[in-house]
């Protein structure tokens, strides 16, 4: 700096800028090489969109600079040095992106913040938070950038990482960015181009832009691959070479589940690396706001995360996808509706869908992995996309009636192998969870007769079975159906007749039944198939949205309970007990209770009772009763 230099223009860091910067400052995280990685793909992110615009306008700063990232230690100094000759930023650019927070994994960072203090460390690394990263190791940070537009002049920005930051005009000549950081003494030890070098090709590598690195002789060597791993052919690519690009592609510290390196030329060309991960959860990577595919034309990174390459339910695939099919001047919004692209994705999703039945047929046991990180997102596919049906539904994994342990799972085609003759349908019960679902009254006939039944018990399961309605053939039933044909006898008639009430006995039963239960029900019946159980609600028949009934309960405020029939176990003891008190006119309003009761469990077990906790004061009374106390 000069004399003339302006005295610095001192400013404020916003609020969660200052959270972020006081937890990296005493955060105790033992990777903080990771900083260098943040920097070098900001400087790579700035280079991809001075490329992009050159492609357009050539009336930029320094228009043929070499698009290239130089670091450099300074042992002495302590310090290392990074220059890019991207887009660079203006004073504006400087106090928005430098005094906020913009990147997506530092935003969730800190909203997770607060809740989870103990893994704070741990997630640091496994997304990365961004630029302010280097304050893990930096005792000052400076910042000096000189925008491509030409009527803009350079700008130092400069902070020690407490409340606030530092501006003032700059002399630089070049278009871009430097950026210096003087390390803090226990950090001291990244000042060292052998240590420097060792990061770079840990994390960087695939970075496709040069780094140069400066040698201890003062001259620069590249230190990077920067090959286009997409853009070579299959066979030339070592398993471990695809593990590294995706983990250094996705910060993702697992490697993937599959990979898939597609190469054609008709009837579109393209060079693409997918990737299907190990796990959904990764940190606090968000899957929702973060997922897409990198597009690239003749290796331009043309759109950092394109989400119309593949069908929105296969957003947990990662990687890049390069045409040379795509017009270069394309702008990033044209993207959208070029048919080209409609090409690519109908050839990307079918390269998807064939690896994943590769994988099931295979290795069972990843797929099995598969399906419990990603199986919901499937299931979303079959019910949004039923061109893709035949592709989706072999993939399809259920727990059932016979197959319930956390790691069993059964097919469609298992299950349509195993049924017998006379069975015409495919059975499931929806549920909200394994354990209820086990419960339900609807499985008594499907157990006395060993019928396998389908569990389903994932929210989306409802929207699923409203689009899937068969398979080979064999349509799919919701057993709580009240017009289901079964394929066998109804429970058998034993002697089990002499331990049921008489008709007349029954009937008045039921007729209180519909007294009691009123409006809530549309009709009570005797019921031909429960066995264990003493009631059951069953969906009147052509009730077509009754599968959605449990995500209509979540989502709707003036949620009704839908309308159905009771079926009633005139075997069942308290069925017969209940039938003779009201034969004897003893304690009717006992009796009252005991249906309003019977009633409130069969819509628990269905898992559409509104408020569970209405029941609580009738149950004491009940138990009262059962023990004596009044
Ligand atoms: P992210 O990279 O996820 O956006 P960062 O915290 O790493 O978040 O960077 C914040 C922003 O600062 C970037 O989005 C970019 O606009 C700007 N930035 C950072 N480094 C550079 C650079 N070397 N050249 C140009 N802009 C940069
Ligand atoms: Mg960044």
């Amino acid at each position: 700096m000069t004399e003339q230099t302006p005295t610095p223009e001192a400013l404020e860091y916003r609020t969660e800028v200052k959270q972020l910067l006081d937890i990296l400052a005493h955060s105790l995280y033992t990777d903080r090489e990771i900083f260098l990685r943040e920097l070098i793909s900001n400087a790579s992110d700035a280079l991809n969109r001075i490329q992009f615009e050159l492609l357009t306008n050539q009336d930029v700063v320094d228009a043929n600079a070499e698009l290239a990232i130089h670091v450099a230690a300074d042992e002495e100094a302590k310090t290392i040095t990074i220059t890019d000759r991207g887009i660079g930023m203006n004073r504006d650019e400087l106090v928005q992106n430098l005094g906020t927070i913009a990147h997506s994994g530092a935003k969730n960072f800190m909203q997770n913040a607060a809740s989870d203090q103990a893994r704070l460390d741990e997630i640091i690394g496994q997304f990365g938070v961004g630029f302010y990263s280097a304050f893990m190791v930096a005792a000052e940070v400076t910042v000096t950038s000189r925008s491509y537009r030409l009527d803009e002049q350079a700008w130092r920005w400069s902070s020690q990482g407490d409340s606030q930051f530092t501006l003032a005009p700059a002399e630089k000549a070049e278009r871009g960015t430097t950026i210096v950081i003087r390390l803090k003494d226990d950090a001291a030890e990244f000042a060292n181009s052998w240590r420097l070098e060792q990061i770079i090709k840990k994390h960087s590598d695939y970075v496709s832009f040069p780094i140069y690195l400066k040698q201890s002789d003062g001259g620069e060597k590249v230190v990077n691959r920067q090959t286009a791993l997409w853009r070579q052919g299959p066979a030339q690519v070592k398993p471990e070479e695809y593990e590294e690009f995706y983990k250094q592609l996705t910060f993702d510290s697992e490697p993937p589940l599959a990979h898939i390196h597609l190469v054609t030329d008709a009837p579109v060309n393209m060079r693409a690396l997918l990737f299907v991960p190990t796990q959904r959860d990764r940190g606090l990577f968000q899957m929702n706001s973060d997922h897409g595919l990198r597009l690239y034309s003749r290796k331009i990174l043309i759109q950092q995360r394109n989400r119309d390459l593949l069908p929105e339910y296969l957003r947990f695939v990662e990687g890049v996808v390069d045409s040379e099919d795509l017009p270069l001047n394309v702008s990033r919004e044209m993207v959208q509706s070029n048919p080209v692209l409609r090409q690519l994705k109908r050839a990307l999703s079918n390269r998807v869908f064939r690896e994943l039945k590769t994988v099931a047929e295979q290795n069972e046991e990843k797929f099995a992995t598969f399906w419990r990180e990603f199986g919901v997102f499937v299931k979303e596919g079959v019910a949004s996309d039923p061109a893709n049906h035949e592709h989706l539904i072999e993939l399809l994994r259920f727990h059932t009636t016979q197959a319930a342990g956390a790691d069993e799972w059964v097919s469609l085609k298992q299950y349509a192998g195993r049924m017998d003759a006379e069975q015409k349908s495919i059975y499931y019960v929806l549920g909200d969870d394994l354990k209820s679902v086990a419960r339900s009254p609807h499985l008594d006939y499907f157990r006395a007769h060993e019928i396998e039944v389908l569990y389903l018990t994932d929210p989306i399961d409802g929207f699923m079975t409203t689009m899937l309605r068969e398979y080979e053939g064999k349509p799919l039933q919701n057993v709580d159906d009240a017009g289901l044909e079964l394929p066998k006898a109804a429970a058998k008639e034993k002697a089990e007749d002499e331990t049921k009430v008489s008709i007349e006995d029954f009937d008045r039963l039921l007729a209180r039944f519909q007294t009691v239960l009123g409006e809530r029900i549309t009709s009570v019946r005797e019921s031909k198939t429960l066995v264990n159980s003493p009631c059951r609600l069953v969906s009147p028949e052509n009730s077509f949205d009754r599968d959605l009934q449990r995500i209509r309960r979540l989502t709707e405020q003036d949620y009704e309970i839908p309308k159905k029939l009771l079926e009633v176990n005139r075997a069942h003891p308290l069925v017969t007990n209940l039938a003779y008190m009201l034969a004897n006119h003893t304690d009717e309003t006992l009796i009252d209770a005991a249906i309003e009761q019977l009633f409130d469990n069969a819509l628990l077990l269905e898992g559409i009772h509104p408020n569970p906790a209405d029941m609580v004061e009738r149950i004491q009374r009940l138990m009262e009763a059962a023990v004596g106390a009044k």
